[in-house]
């Protein structure tokens, strides 16, 4: 019998490309632990916010990172984010947790203490990572990188579906935010939002997420071979 090797797999791209959705179904069609980094920079972001910390204050970013005790588990509800004792996986799905979360991920303070927390939970392989660095700068050896893009209108749309009845957001808002939070995390400084040199660049703005989780299979079963 033939054992396939496990692999680690990246998946980076901008807000609303579909990320999570293929990620989920990526990972559960290779029977792979899925990790949801965007959650952990929204974890911080929704702890700063709790304890009054200030986003441009490193010192106490840093002393809030020292504090963090961030860990996914998986229950009967799915997999939920948990700080400390308290799940907070729908507390971080909020609008302003998305704009916070993108404006702590610029700093160096947050950006390596979730390096070390992610590398962590990447050393045993058969996970797929999703987030914006992955392939570049966490893990700039995975087996298989994908960069996952859709046209802005496209990925407005998508999130003004998953939104709606839980913001008052309208669709003009929801774009403005993610033009915005693109122009944030693919102009900073520290592990800008692009594609790794060897990533395969899928656009999904025409596919169904199912076209693209069985596209992200053939590359996978090609470097398993
Ligand atoms: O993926 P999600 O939209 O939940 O990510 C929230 C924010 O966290 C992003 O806009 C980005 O600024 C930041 N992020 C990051 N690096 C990652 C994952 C997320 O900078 N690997």
């Amino acid at each position: 019998m033939c054992v396939l090797q496990k692999l680690l797999v990246t998946i980076d791209g901008p807000a609303g490309a579909g990320k999570t959705t293929v990620s989920k179904r990526l990972s559960d069609r290779l029977g792979y632990r899925y990790i949801d980094t965007g959650a952990l920079y929204r974890g911080i972001a929704y702890e700063a916010k709790r304890r009054g910390v200030r986003h441009d204050d490193g010192e106490a970013l840093g002393a809030l990172c020292k504090s963090m005790d961030l860990r996914f588990v998986r229950n009967e509800n799915g997999t939920r984010l948990l700080s400390g004792q308290n799940d907070i996986t729908d507390q971080i799905r909020t609008p302003e947790m998305s704009m916070l979360a993108s404006a702590v991920s610029a700093t160096a303070i947050v950006r390596h203490y979730l390096l070390d927390v992610q590398r962590a939970m990447g050393r045993e392989k058969g996970a797929v990572f999703e987030g914006r660095d992955m392939g570049t700068v966490v893990f700039p050896d995975a087996d298989i990188k994908f960069f996952l893009d859709a046209s802005p209108q496209t990925r407005a749309f998508r999130r003004y579906k998953e939104l709606e009845g839980k913001t008052a957001q309208t669709l003009e808002d929801i774009e403005r935010d993610i033009r915005q939070r693109d122009e944030n995390d693919s102009t900073r400084d520290l592990a800008p939002l692009k594609p790794a040199h060897d990533a395969i660049r899928l656009d999904s703005t025409d596919f169904s997420i199912d076209d693209v989780v069985d596209l992200m299979l053939d590359y996978i079963t090609g470097v398993q071979l």
